[in-house]
């Protein structure tokens, strides 16, 4: 059986990334090229992503004539909330997230990983309780990867409704599978343009869980994509170890700082960014 037949009601869940970006063009293939109706595709927006990479989910939706719900978590009447937006309509400022940080009070860190319970699962999973084909569960397709076993192995449901699926998994695919992919794409002019060509600029650009050489170069090239990140930490939203995304770091505006005077720093070998559920 193709794995990327999926059981119905299916959410794929699309992150603007290239990994899921062919998963979700293998199961546009398996099924014969359009999506039945109880087969959506989600993107849910932090407000902290590239703008290549919004640019990439909205030529994904194009290219391939496949609708994609932009979700965006909310606070509303001091309850988590969400909202569908669109491209157009879309945070660039980080609200989302802003939001979420108000509404708990502390930061999100590398043990309490607020943003992703909160900003994705928990976003998708309100959208989808307003889809009465969902209600009595669904299948929640994740692009992890053949190469990637320990977080296919640690992933789980974010509640009962919910059986996740990896599909590229099930099918042996691999990263370098997603890389043969997005070469033949970019013959016709269609890929992801992030900045060096590679996920150092994936996901939420200034993510806490980067490895340091990652967001040195962040903040060497795109300062802009750290502010957001510093000016968090200037809240000092508590004055226990909340009010830092992480303590055995320095703090970003330290790091935009040092990095401006100093340069990047000579990293004798690369650190692996921190596991992280929010997969590309
Ligand atoms: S990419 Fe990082 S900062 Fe953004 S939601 Fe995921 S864990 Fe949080």
């Amino acid at each position: 059986m193709n794995p990327y037949l999926l059981d119905r009601p299916a959410v794929v869940s699309f992150s603007g990334g290239r990994t899921s970006g062919f998963m979700l063009w293998n199961i546009l293939q398996a099924f014969g090229g359009k999506l039945p109706d109880e087969v959506l595709v989600c993107f849910q927006n932090t407000g902290l992503e590239h703008e290549a990479t919004y640019a990439f989910v909205e030529r994904v939706s194009e290219e391939w004539s496949v609708p994609i719900h932009w979700l965006e978590y909310r606070v509303t009447d001091g309850e988590h909330d969400y909202a569908e937006v669109t491209p157009a309509t879309a945070s660039r400022k980080g609200e989302p997230f802003d939001a979420l940080i108000q509404k708990k009070g502390y930061l999100p860190n590398p043990r309490s990983r607020i943003c992703t319970t909160n900003l994705k699962m928990r976003t998708l999973d309100r959208h989808l309780k307003t889809q009465p084909a969902f209600l009595d569960g669904y299948t929640n397709a994740v692009g992890l990867r053949y190469d990637e076993p320990r977080r296919v192995h640690r992933l789980k449901a974010d509640n009962a409704r919910e059986e996740m699926a990896c599909p590229m998994y099930k099918a042996r695919h691999t990263e370098e599978d997603v890389l043969a992919f997005w070469r033949r794409c970019a013959l016709f002019g269609f890929d992801l343009d992030l900045p060096y060509g590679n996920n150092t600029f994936g996901n939420c650009v200034g993510c806490f869980l980067k490895s340091k050489a990652k967001l040195e170069l962040i903040a060497e090239t795109q300062p802009g994509h750290i502010e957001w990140w510093a000016g968090a930490e200037a809240l000092k939203i508590t004055d226990g170890p909340g009010g830092k995304f992480r303590l055995d770091r320095e703090p970003y505006a330290r790091l935009l700082e040092r990095v401006r005077e100093q340069g990047r720093f000579d990293w004798p070998e690369e650190e692996a960014d921190a596991p992280c559920m929010c997969h590309d």
